[in-house]
């Protein structure tokens, strides 16, 4: 079969089974498969497919009926223009949080800070936060192995040097005197989770359970993580859409911190706060 002729008999199939964007993820397993560039797939409708990549397609497409993201069947993401491996022991990086990552890139370009990412799991915080600020010490932790496992992989892949701790939150870091702590933990309520998408519960519930009010990594962050910050050391946070005035009662509330800002992602929802140890 030809490009097209695949992409045509596995969008029908899809959306037979109600699976959302079929397009977008033909295009995206075809291009996987045959190792190249979406361009390729869009101009090459013609080009035909050998026997093995035939039947690697129409496996993979069984796995997308079964509401596999399809980013966990490629085992890749991009995010900030790097590549990064992708599996089912780390959450899929989202657009959203580049703006976690954008931010502190313009704040520190050039800038020689000691940097700690907690919750890493893929690790794209951490090694594009290296790859971009390249004088940058970056630290990156996660309570799960598996998923630092991942993170390692990630940083060889992007030729990046970063000091992978396993530890829950900041059980086992030893180091202190961070200019940048940052991070995306879980952050959705218990009780919700149940009720997201399919694909996205596909996706490791450690990585996404906040606790009974979703707020569970971030008051623990804030509480603990002032011992870890050099003095005027900021701490930036992804957060909820609806979460940004719950955030800005614990900051209150703690006293020891001052709000610099938050800001808004592409679909105009709050998605990160920034704070300052003061
Ligand atoms: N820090 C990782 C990311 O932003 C993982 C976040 C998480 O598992 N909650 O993708």
């Amino acid at each position: 079969m030809t490009i097209n002729e695949v992409i045509k008999k596995g969008i029908y199939e899809l959306k037979e089974n109600n699976i959302d964007e079929p397009t977008l993820k033909l295009r995206m397993l075809v291009s996987s498969v045959l190792n190249k560039p979406k361009e390729f797939i869009m101009a090459h409708g013609e080009y035909v497919l050998d026997n093995s990549q035939e039947k690697d397609v129409m496996e993979k497409i069984e796995k997308i009926k079964e509401n596999i993201p399809i980013q966990y069947i490629i085992n890749n993401q991009e995010f900030m223009k790097l590549n990064f491996y992708i599996d089912e022991n780390v959450l899929i990086p989202r657009s959203d949080t580049e703006i976690l990552v954008e931010e502190i890139i313009n704040t520190y370009e050039n800038k020689r800070v000691k940097i700690l990412d907690l919750c890493t799991g893929s690790g794209c915080i951490a090694i594009s936060l290296k790859k971009y600020i390249p004088n940058a010490e970056v630290y990156a932790s996660d309570v799960s192995k598996s998923a630092l496992e991942v993170a390692k992989i990630n940083a060889k892949r992007n030729d990046t040097e970063i000091k992978f701790v396993i530890s829950n939150l900041f059980n086992d870091i030893i180091n202190k005197n961070f200019d940048i702590i940052v991070s995306n933990p879980p952050y959705i309520k218990t009780k919700i989770i149940d009720t997201l998408s399919k694909e996205v519960q596909k996706e490791p519930k450690i990585a996404l359970d906040g606790g009974i009010d979703g707020l569970f990594f971030y008051r623990k962050i804030i509480k603990e993580g002032y011992e870890y910050l050099a003095h005027g050391g900021m701490i930036f946070l992804e957060i909820g859409y609806d979460q940004k005035q719950e955030l800005i009662d614990i900051i209150k509330e703690d006293k020891r911190y001052k709000f610099i800002e938050s800001k808004k992602d592409l679909g105009d929802n709050d998605r990160i706060i920034v704070i300052r140890k003061e």
